[in-house]
């Protein structure tokens, strides 16, 4: 019979972990991730973790990424508990603690990555310290993973292990960002649980042209022709509305919470005939996020043409960020694209990452929604399609299903959403007291 766990000493200990590999600055680029990994390597072992249980597999300078296994019987397939260590810039000055200090103030832990995601990485060598000190029957192996280059396209990272290190990674199931965690909307409380995520299609679009001298003005300039193409994306507002399985889910389950006339409005944006009506009846923050949830979205974000102010350019371009919805492919978002700038332009894929999107009728998402459910009794559990790209869509390339499971109340009013990647990064360490023992019970139930 395993000892009863003591929780403040757990989440004491997540904490010093947490503020440890906040102390280490591993911001991407260029990542330098290593003496992360050798951290939670030194904690695994400083537990009494084997070592021969420990894989580093190198990954460039001063880069690494680390898988260490938790042996079961075999009976089922491994759970992946996945956590990247490398994190976006910090710009100093804008913040009010030291962005790699992981001080503990104001009932916060404070650091670049707390939220994204060295404070989920920390959880899950919790969970994972936790299961082999308790020494559990295991019925699958539990997998650990600190993974070097999620924020800047998984090559030193989550591709690296698909590609050439699979058979360390295997899994049926894997745990990784985004996911259980408190996010206010319209008086709910809600747990989104990533199932799926949008993929990258980065396009360069191009305007010809007959080039030039300044001083003899020319119906074919590129110039022109590139800022009426990039006029009519913007007058469109968006790309043809697509609704996807779990988008469909996720309305449905909001809708039936909220009151007249917000539920008739979520109705509607589930419904493609009249999505776009609703979409252009929203504002702000909802109306960006509804776009990006039912269209392949597209965003204008870098231009390029001429060089001499006397002379035409014979070719004019811009950059799309366009990004795709799961099952949705470059050619499809170029065609409607397209179809909305009219003919003179083309369009080139710079670099495309395909979506991904999970089942919610399986065991683990619903042990998921019962521990999210039993950590906060009157929030509401929803599936969440995200718009950014995560390694999660790497992992499906080896056939493993991928949640996003990173739980914790946060405090009335916490601003999580502005937080990640933005200044004053924090994780509640009340997130901490809640979110761990769900987290454990998940762990626990599904592994046992
Ligand atoms: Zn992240």
């Amino acid at each position: 019979m395993p000892e009863p766990i003591n929780w403040p000493a757990a989440v004491d200990e997540t904490v010093r972990n947490l503020a440890r590999l906040i102390q280490i600055d591993t911001t991407n680029p260029p990542g330098n991730e290593l003496p992360a990994i050798l951290a939670i390597r030194e904690l695994l072992v400083a537990s009494g973790f084997p070592e021969r249980d420990i894989t580093i597999i190198e990954a460039g300078a001063n880069r690494a990424n680390l898988v260490a296994r938790l042996r079961g019987s075999g009976a089922a397939r491994p759970l992946l508990l996945t956590g990247h260590v490398d994190v976006v810039p910090a710009e100093r000055e804008h913040w009010s603690h030291d962005p790699f200090g992981g001080e503990v103030a104001e009932g916060c832990i404070w650091g670049r990555g707390a939220l994204d995601m060295k404070g989920t990485a920390a959880m899950y060598l919790e969970a994972f310290l936790l299961a082999f000190r308790q020494e559990l029957p295991l019925k699958r192996d539990l997998i650990l993973a600190a993974i070097a280059d999620e924020e800047m396209g998984f090559d030193a990272g989550s591709k690296l292990l698909v590609d050439h290190y699979r058979d360390l990674i295997a899994a049926e199931y894997a745990l990784n960002e985004s996911g259980g965690t408190t996010v206010p909307m319209g008086g709910v409380r809600l747990y989104p649980i990533q199932v799926a995520e949008k993929g990258v299609c980065w396009l360069r679009m191009t305007a010809h042209g007959t080039a030039g001298h300044g001083s003899m003005p020319r119906e074919d300039n590129a110039v022109g022709r590139l800022a009426q193409a990039l006029g009519r994306l913007q007058r469109a507002a968006h790309l043809p509305v697509h609704v996807t399985p779990t988008v469909r889910t996720m309305l449905a389950a909001l809708s039936a919470q909220l009151s007249f006339p917000a539920r008739a409005l979520v109705g509607l944006l589930g419904s493609p005939a009249v999505a776009s009506l609703a979409l252009g009846a929203l504002h702000g923050q909802a109306r960006s996020l509804f776009t990006a949830l039912l269209t392949n979205s597209v965003s204008p974000t870098v231009l390029a043409a001429g060089s001499k102010t006397n002379v035409i350019p014979a070719q004019a371009s811009a950059d799309l960020d366009c990004r795709l919805l799961p099952g949705q492919t470059p050619e499809n978002a170029m065609r409607e694209i397209l179809a909305i700038t009219g003919p003179g332009i083309t369009l080139e894929p710079l670099q495309t990452t395909e979506g991904a999107e999970f089942p919610t009728d399986t065991p683990l998402y619903h042990l998921l929604e019962r521990a999210t459910r039993r950590m906060d009794p009157s929030g509401l559990v929803v599936p969440l399609l995200s718009p950014g790209a995560s390694d999660a869509a790497e992992y499906r390339r080896a056939g493993i299903t991928v949640y996003g499971f990173a739980p914790g109340i946060m405090p009335p009013g916490f601003p999580i959403l502005e937080l990640a990647h933005g200044h004053d990064e924090r994780l509640p360490l009340a997130a901490l007291e809640t979110g761990l023992p769900a987290l454990w019970e998940v762990v626990s139930e599904f592994c046992l």
